[in-house]
């Protein structure tokens, strides 16, 4: 295969990294050696420097393996963005663990399903959070839940975080047992000196985070991530970014870190490259302009959304964005208006990369400087990342200019799905993972998407699997038959169409399923607008005809 991409990189990117046999948290201890006295994180106010992260995560790994953690339990973190996120990450990591990134906004439904298919024993969480957690341990292999207080924060954070929040009324009291594990962990975060740990961690083989996808087929499974991975795709990124110094940046950390797109161009490039990161909970666009014209971040990692929502705010021109060198946008196509628009007002550059969590995440971007950029292109593939288009029917490399799947491999691609030797064996061959995007790779070697094969919906930045909401569709009593599109919708990107077929002799409202719905998922993924039918067009196996219906929708 011919990396033709290659001729077009510009001189101070490497065509190959060398890997160190490290693990990740390796890397904050370097960090905290060689910047210790620097900022690391600036979260509304509190400042933690390096040297803190560092013996905070240290700590925190101590009382973990204080709690009888053992090299390879699962640790799932369920927090917003916030200090005692990174602290508890690298804190697995040092002692062993395996992290399980948990997306806060999970009702205790989907919260169960993924303590139960990942085994994980500790969960750390926000008090405000507890309620969740506490009510499914029991029905979970929980044996710990470590409670982690965000007073110091309020009033800022509870304005923000509102919609995490349980209803007072269903707050249990904390449990004699955390009680106890809470005591234990003042003890040994506050008093007990940070002890060196040693366990021994093969970087290549050792899974360091579950994170949990869709991928290709539907329902949420976990992406097996290495040490070698993260550290990989981190590393590249770094070296993409050549003109960004080691300890001379600030990012915005606004991107959700339990996602991996935050965690690894934020969370862990910071660490790396001693980057001082503005963390918020939250993207609220009034906040996030103020913080950028406050603190003066120079990276800021998103998604088409947020830019998008940041220029139709009708008081943009009173900030100063200035500060912004670089914005790095992913996860979805990126209009080119907005990139045009948005360069135009902070002065610095909006470059389109493109990734998905089976590769952690980021497998090709546009160059930031030197090298040319092509508007709707998501770029040419990163350092040691062979790219591929392939036809859909032969499996045989697709010629220049025509669509076909992207496959990529590299040291950044997973080894394969938690428990699902299946699941694995259909997206990853010979090293190859088959991504499930349909696209096209030019004369010159730079690619570009055109569709998703796979049906996920993304809305508002958030991956939304319709097979997850149509069986929470199917549990109602009056539906027949239920289907989930993503439609096209402005402000989010996509949102979920719902076609239902009820149930001979049924008269349900939009109202009554709506309110079934809220009460069995997130809110991101309620389907905003529902059609009833009298019946769904089909294959000649019985298979709806999702496709023909998300035309329909496009030609009303
Ligand atoms: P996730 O696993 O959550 O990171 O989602 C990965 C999916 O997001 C990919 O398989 C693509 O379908 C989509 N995606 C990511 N970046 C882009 C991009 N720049 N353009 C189009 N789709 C993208």
């Amino acid at each position: 295969m011919e990396k033709r991409w290659l001729a077009y990189y510009p001189p101070h990117i490497p065509h190959h990294i060398d890997y160190p046999p490290k693990r990740l948290p390796d890397y904050l201890r370097e960090t905290a050696m060689q910047f210790g006295s620097k900022v690391a994180i600036d979260f509304l106010g509190k400042r933690v420097t390096f040297q803190q992260l560092y013996e905070q995560s240290l700590k925190f790994a101590n009382y973990l393996i204080a709690l009888g953690l053992q090299k390879g339990d699962r640790v799932s973190i369920m927090l917003p963005n916030c200090p005692q996120a990174v602290i508890s990450y690298y804190g697995v990591l040092m002692a062993g663990g395996i992290v399980v990134q948990t997306n806060p906004l999970y009702t205790e439904r989907e919260l169960e399903h993924q303590l139960n298919d990942s085994g994980a024993t500790v969960l750390v969480t926000l008090d405000m959070l507890y309620p969740k957690a506490a009510k499914v341990k029991e029905r979970t292999s929980l044996q710990h839940v470590v409670i982690t207080s965000i007073q110091d924060y309020l009033p800022l954070m509870k304005k923000m975080l509102y919609p995490l929040m349980q209803k007072k009324q269903n707050q249990p009291l904390v449990s004699i047992e955390e009680k106890s594990d809470q005591h234990l962990l003042k003890r040994i975060m506050s008093i007990a000196p940070a002890k060196e740990i040693n366990v021994q961690i093969d970087p290549v083989e050792d899974i360091a985070l579950l994170q949990y996808t869709g991928g290709t087929t539907g329902f949420p499974k976990a992406a097996m991530l290495t040490h070698r991975n993260l550290i990989a795709n981190t590393l590249m990124c770094a070296h993409w970014m050549y003109r960004c110094q080691k300890g001379e940046e600030v990012i915005l950390g606004v991107l959700p870190f339990f996602h991996v797109y935050g965690m690894t161009t934020i969370m862990n490039l910071s660490i790396m490259q001693a980057y001082k990161m503005i963390l918020l909970p939250k993207f609220d666009v009034e906040t996030v302009l103020k913080t950028i014209e406050k603190k003066k971040p120079t990276l800021f990692p998103g998604a088409p959304t947020m830019y998008i929502a940041l220029l139709n705010h009708p008081n943009l021109a009173n900030y100063d964005l200035s500060s912004i060198k670089v914005c790095i946008s992913g996860s979805a196509p990126l209009p080119v208006e907005v990139q045009q628009k948005f360069e135009q007002i902070t002065g610095g550059k909006l470059i389109e990369g493109y990734g998905l969590t089976e590769a952690s995440p980021v497998t090709h971007s546009n160059f930031l400087w030197d090298g040319e950029r092509v508007k709707g292109s998501i770029g040419v593939p990163w350092p040691d990342t062979e790219a591929k288009i392939v036809s859909l029917e032969t499996g045989e490399e697709a010629n220049v200019n025509e669509i076909g799947e992207l496959i990529v491999r590299g040291p950044q691609v997973m080894k394969g799905y938690w428990n699902q030797p299946f699941e694995t064996e259909s997206v990853l061959r010979d090293g190859w993972l088959y991504t499930g995007d349909m696209g096209y790779m030019d004369e010159r070697g730079y690619f570009f998407i055109v569709d998703r094969k796979k049906d996920m919906i993304i809305a508002s930045g958030y991956n939304i699997y319709p097979r997850e909401v149509e069986e929470v569709l199917y549990e109602h009593p009056k539906v027949q038959e239920a289907v989930v599109i993503g439609v096209p919708d402005e402000y989010r990107g996509e949102t979920v169409k719902a076609f239902i077929v009820l149930k001979e002799g049924m008269q349900c409202t939009e109202e009554e399923l709506d309110q079934f719905m809220r009460s069995r998922l997130a809110a991101y993924k309620v389907p905003r607008i529902y059609e009833f039918r009298k019946e769904l067009p089909k294959t000649a196996v019985g298979k709806i005809l999702r496709r023909a219906l998300a035309e329909e929708h496009k030609n009303k």
